[in-house]
């Protein structure tokens, strides 16, 4: 079993138990069998997942935890929507170790001291979304948790109807959450505070260990991780729908993904999740959120930097973060991220954007690809359209145009096409997951089939698309 878990150690577990985490066992899901597993992930971080050895499907459906794992759930707090929410902490998710450079981490395996009113469970419809939809943003090159494979059973799990209890091997570089820092701050523990600072310095940024400025250092790169992030995110057209500080990583990936989708027509105010009807995480709010979130953040520096030298940092953000968007949507649209006319060209493709039937992720393909068959509706004579093709082409790099159509999607994880995946999914016919997760890993440039034939008719009447939390 060791060499298919490579040099496995759960250096979390160094902490103190008790106040950082609690040990916990799996609670075993019911008949679990394998939806997919992720070879091309498994391969990347050297472990042999052998999807017919019933042990790494015990293990893995929560049922039997392997001898390497090291089961804990950490605490944390964090502000939701806005206002302190006091403790939180895993309540359905487990600490494993760390592994081949990440931290494994098993969602869905039962109940913690952390859970609240919560089963601990994650429903298959949810996992599916998370699983693939974390394998689509690294494809387009953007941090993120990772999915390393799936499992549902006949455990029953009550949402809005009864669903089908799952469990998803996730991956991450750090599971720490600006929420871990809140945690101790506003409890005045500042001693656990510095050791957990100390932690995630020497687990995320080493480079930094030992220097004596290093905390305001880590909280400047924070800034800028997490400006890039922001920058990925809204130029692809990512909307998370929940970020509130629980969910913000210090490591700059995204993470937890629950009622997240792509912008199909392009809208600032697009509101995914039906729960915040104040619009607070609205896709062009993101940024402004993520510096907010940063502020909260900034707040618990404050026992260790001056208030003055954490400003300064915080107010760097919006800086980086335009920085950040336009290199991203210069590299998607070929041109040199200094070009004078990129502003404009953004607005102009914007202005597309606002036609309906045309589907913002399309556009870049439009431009980037000749005799383009996407779902947009068709853009040869519409003026807006045109503006754009002229402008650009007047500006376009060629020898950057090869990097610019890997950058591009050639298919979009529609909520169309994740709902018939788990559809199928629910009906036994696991092959949508794993056809698509195959297809991503090879990048999201090429064609794949399934999405094409599972994604190409969007639902009629295809207006704004709202997802709820229950996941
Ligand atoms: P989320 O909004 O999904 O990030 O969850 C916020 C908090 O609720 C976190 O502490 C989660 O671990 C916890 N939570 C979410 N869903 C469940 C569940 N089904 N059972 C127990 N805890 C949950
Ligand atoms: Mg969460």
């Amino acid at each position: 079993m060791t060499n298919q878990l490579p040099d496995w150690s759960a250096p979390y577990s160094e902490l103190p138990e008790d106040i950082f985490y609690t040990r916990v066992s799996p609670s075993p899901l019911t008949n679990p069998c394998w939806v997919d597993v992720n070879y091309a992930l498994a391969n990347e971080v050297n472990s042999l997942i052998d999807s017919t050895d019933q042990k790494i499907l015990r293990a893995f459906s929560g049922c039997e935890p392997l001898p390497e794992w090291t089961p804990l759930a950490q605490v944390y707090s964090g502000h939701q929507f806005g206002q302190w929410a006091g403790q939180l902490g895993d309540g359905r998710g487990l600490y494993l170790g760390v592994s081949g450079g990440y931290e494994w981490h098993l969602k869905g395996g039962g109940q913690t001291p952390y859970s609240r009113f919560g089963d601990g469970r994650s429903v298959l419809r949810s996992a599916i979304r998370e699983y693939l939809g974390s394998e689509y943003m690294h494809a387009l090159g953007i941090p993120t948790t990772r999915a390393l494979a799936l499992v549902t059973s006949d455990t029953p799990v009550q949402r809005e109807t009864m669903e089908r209890g799952a469990s998803l091997m996730r991956l991450a570089k750090s599971h720490l959450r600006i929420g871990h820092f809140e945690h101790f701050y506003h409890r005045q523990h500042h001693e656990h505070l510095r050791e957990l600072i100390e932690f995630a310095i020497h687990q995320l940024d080493p480079d930094f260990d030992g220097l004596p400025d290093r905390v305001e250092q880590v909280f400047q790169r924070y800034i800028e991780r997490s400006a890039e992030l922001m920058g990925h995110w809204m130029a692809v057209g990512f909307v998370h729908g929940v970020m509130n500080t629980d969910n913000t990583a210090l490591s700059g990936e995204t993470l937890d993904y629950g009622p997240y989708g792509f912008l199909t027509s392009y809208r600032d105010d697009y509101v995914i999740n039906h729960t915040d009807r104040a619009g607070r995480y609205a896709y062009g709010q993101q940024p402004s959120v993520m510096h907010w979130n940063l502020s909260c953040l900034a707040e618990t520096l404050t026992p260790f930097v001056d208030v003055g030298t954490l400003r300064a940092s915080l107010d760097r953000f919006p800086v980086f973060y335009q920085t950040a968007y336009r290199t991203q949507m210069a590299k998607r649209l070929a041109l040199e991220a200094d070009n004078d006319a990129l502003s404009d060209i953004i607005q102009l493709l914007k202005n597309v954007c606002k036609t309906p039937g045309v589907h913002y992720p399309e556009i870049f393909s439009y431009l980037l690809r000749e005799n383009w068959k996407g779902l947009s509706q068709p853009l040869k004579g519409l003026d807006t359209f045109a503006q754009l093709q002229s402008q650009w082409s007047s500006q376009v790099s060629k020898d950057l145009v090869p990097d610019a159509r890997a950058a591009s999607p050639s298919w979009m994880l529609s909520y169309w096409l994740l709902d018939r995946v788990i559809r199928a999914a629910e009906g036994f016919d696991f092959t949508p997951v794993s056809l698509l997760r195959e297809a991503l890993n090879g990048g999201v440039s090429e064609e794949c089939q399934s999405a094409k034939v599972l994604g190409e008719s969007p639902p009629v009447g295809d207006s704004a698309y709202h997802l709820s939390c229950s996941s």
